[in-house]
């Protein structure tokens, strides 16, 4: 998509678990070729709200458009083989499986199989494919010279960054990371501020979902913020910064 296109549009989604409002009436929009920040205190909604982008909760209300289609009613499966693939806030990674096989499961549900069983009864081209896949993923992220090791032995940050790889390798239109920066060090942080700045310049969208404020200034394009459910700003990160509103959210958060 060139630049500037929007490719995830929400509009007025809502999400109530029993009487909790926990995305309330939320709209934003993802461009082709941005980096949009969705920020708040804990609690305010942001992982859900990609839970109702990637199919893996169910809109209460309002709808999620990608490529100006609706997404209502497909399978997180199915959205993610659309192009929105996603990692959590908390790593699914299989530790006892090397890095490169890790990937290779992301490559793998690219295709039409099963997932995870599937993996073990794969053709031997189809398996050389999907590696050759996965270590290009690995090569572009810059965790090629760890492709043998165990996940489970990685440090989080390259966790974290093992997670984009995985996502990338379901060749994704747009990338939703949740969290991505949560529990890294400085040095980390200023890692993953640079692939992900390097993959925008690839011309990779990304939402991406962050606590910390000072880790997304930088970085972002587009702020939005939400607290207890409700967008509260929505703009340049510099005009977000300093609206009252998103001031006080902070304090009282
Ligand atoms: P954030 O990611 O911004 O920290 P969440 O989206 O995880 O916030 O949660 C928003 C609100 O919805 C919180 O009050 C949370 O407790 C509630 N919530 C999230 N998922 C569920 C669920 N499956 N059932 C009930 N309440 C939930
Ligand atoms: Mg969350």
């Amino acid at each position: 998509p060139s630049p500037g296109t929007p490719l995830i549009r929400v509009e007025k989604a809502r999400k109530t678990f029993g009487g909790l409002v926990a995305v309330n009436d939320v709209s934003f929009e993802v461009k082709a070729g941005q980096i949009v920040g969705l920020i708040g205190p804990n609690g305010a909604g942001k992982s859900t709200t990609f839970d109702l982008i990637t199919g893996m909760n169910s809109l209460s209300g309002g709808q999620i458009l990608f490529e100006g289609k609706p997404l209502t009613g497909r399978s997180p499966r199915d959205i993610a083989r659309q192009g929105v693939a996603r990692t959590f806030q908390h790593p699914k990674i299989l530790p006892g499986m090397s890095v490169l096989e890790n990937v290779a499961l992301g490559a793998h549900q690219r295709g039409t199989g099963g997932v995870l069983q599937s993996i073990l009864r794969l053709e031997r081209t189809e398996e050389a494919a999907l590696m050759a896949e996965a270590m290009r993923q690995l090569e572009r992220v810059g965790l090629a010279e760890f492709k043998d090791r165990p996940a489970g032995d990685l440090a989080l940050g390259q966790v974290r960054i093992l997670e984009i790889a995985r996502a990338l390798a379901l060749d994704p239109v747009v990338l939703l990371l949740d969290e991505p920066a949560a529990g890294l060090r400085y040095g980390e942080k200023q890692e993953l501020a640079a692939l992900l700045k390097k993959l925008r310049g690839e011309g990779m969208s990304i939402l991406l979902v962050e606590h910390d404020m000072s880790f997304v200034m930088g970085l972002v394009d587009h702020l939005v913020v939400l607290d207890f459910g409700t967008r509260i700003a929505d703009g340049k990160p510099q005009e977000v910064r300093e609206n009252p509103a998103v001031i006080a959210a902070y304090l009282g958060g």
